[in-house]
């Protein structure tokens, strides 16, 4: 498996990502730190800029150039603080890059102006060039091409500045030329490294997430899966009943329940009566659709309660809850009459469909379930050799 650095190659000098679409889902991630960071920032450089006046009274004195520093520091403390609140709430760092770069220009221009206004002040200047250039580069968030242009636009203009008007020698000036390489070259690459990391780390975020939701996905389709797997196993498919071990499963908790509740509980095994007879005279097709239709009669006869399972071919087991085996009987009857009145004319002309229903109770605590199929099945064949169509108690309740 390639890592995600190899998937998404990073240019060597910006620490970008090669892939435009991926360097763009990059910034959108970053944008609201983007914004926070640069707004604050730009707060922070508006305030010092402005507290330096102090030392601009202390260079200059009362003078015409004091009045006009104070008023380039008001403006330049003025339009960073603009902007940081146009940063704080548009700043999209995707679409408008120079607006992030807007700042960087204004005070480089403004350190340079202040060369020739302060020119016996040279020293302290060089100080404060190099600080601005680290904090271009590592405070204020930016991309490196933003602001390599403009530190090399300070540092030119500052050298341009110091040369011009303040006449430095030019030993001074190739010290000075040697200082604002070292800090750009250290600036540069502390922010390539800065640059690279953060983009590997999202580029792995992303793995990440897309291998939750790979994850997520998988886990969903395993559990649809389940479902199916399980409705196959508990549902008969013909006819959507009970399926015979989910009928045991269900109607051996339920009586084991009735039992601890001493509730009454009874049991029918029907079955279809001369079922074959359809199958042979009109088909197999046919047969099934008798099948469906008897399913369809339990469940609107019997109870919602009340458990109905297909047992096998043509019979069907049904746990009434909270029945008594004389009532249970009724609603036999009930059934019975029910299925004998379903009409197939069109499909089988002159056969009435029968059913023979087996009737067994709970008659003591130690009656389990497999005891009361038994019974209710001795019942349905003595039903079945009395002549069919009925129903038939079982001797025991
Ligand atoms: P009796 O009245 O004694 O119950 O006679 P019967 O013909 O109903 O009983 P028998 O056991 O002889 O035949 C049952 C038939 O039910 C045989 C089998 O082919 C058919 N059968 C079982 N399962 C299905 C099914 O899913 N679909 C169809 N169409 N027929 C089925
Ligand atoms: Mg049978
Ligand atoms: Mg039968």
């Amino acid at each position: 498996m390639s890592s995600p650095a190899t998937r998404y190659p990073l240019h060597r000098l910006s620490g970008q990502f090669q892939d435009p679409g991926q360097e763009a889902a990059y910034r959108l991630d970053i944008e609201p730190r983007v914004r926070l960071e640069s707004s604050v920032a730009l707060c922070v450089a508006a305030l010092i800029f402005a507290m330096f006046a102090i030392s601009d009274y202390h260079f200059v004195g009362l003078s015409l150039e004091l009045t006009l520093l104070l008023a380039m520091r008001l403006v330049v403390a003025a339009a960073c603080l603009t902007l940081a609140f146009v940063l704080r709430r548009q700043g999209s760092y995707l679409r408008h890059a120079w607006l992030h770069a807007l700042p960087l220009w204004i005070l480089a221009t403004a350190i340079i102006l202040i060369v020739p206004l302060r020119p016996e002040s040279l020293s302290t200047q060089v100080s404060g060039v190099v600080v601005a250039t680290m904090a271009f580069y590592l405070l204020i968030p930016n991309l490196i091409p933003v602001v390599v242009a403009a530190s090399l636009y300070m540092g030119l203009g500052f050298m341009g500045a110091a040369l011009m008007v303040a006449e430095i020698p030019a030993a001074l000036a190739l010290r000075l030329m040697l200082v604002l390489v070292m800090t750009n070259a250290v600036g540069f690459f502390a922010l390539l490294r800065l640059e690279t990391l953060q983009r590997t780390q999202f580029a792995l975020l992303q793995e990440e997430r897309v291998q939750n939701q790979q994850l997520t996905e998988e886990i969903s389709r395993r559990r649809s899966l389940e479902a199916q797997l399980r409705s196959l196993a508990e549902r008969d498919a013909l006819t959507d009943l009970d399926s015979r071990s989910h009928f045991m499963q269900r109607a051996g908790e339920l009586l084991r329940r009735a039992q601890v509740d001493r509730a009454p509980f009874s049991l029918f095994m029907i079955d279809a009566d001369h079922f074959k007879t359809i199958n042979d005279t009109w088909g197999h097709s046919q047969g099934d659709r008798v099948l469906a239709a008897i399913a369809e009669a339990c469940r609107r006869t019997l109870r919602p309660q009340d458990v109905i399972g297909r047992f096998g071919g043509e019979e069907f087991i049904v746990a009434l809850l909270d029945t008594h085996p004389k009532d249970a009987q009724v609603i036999a009857e009930r059934l019975r009459q029910r299925v004998a009145a379903l009409s197939f004319d069109d499909d089988m002309p002159g056969h009435r469909l029968a059913v023979t229903i087996g009737v067994a109770g709970v008659v003591d605590e130690a009656t389990d379930l497999g005891t009361l199929i038994q019974r209710a099945d001795q019942a349905l064949y003595a039903g079945k050799r009395g002549g069919r169509n009925r129903v038939e108690m079982s001797q025991e309740a």
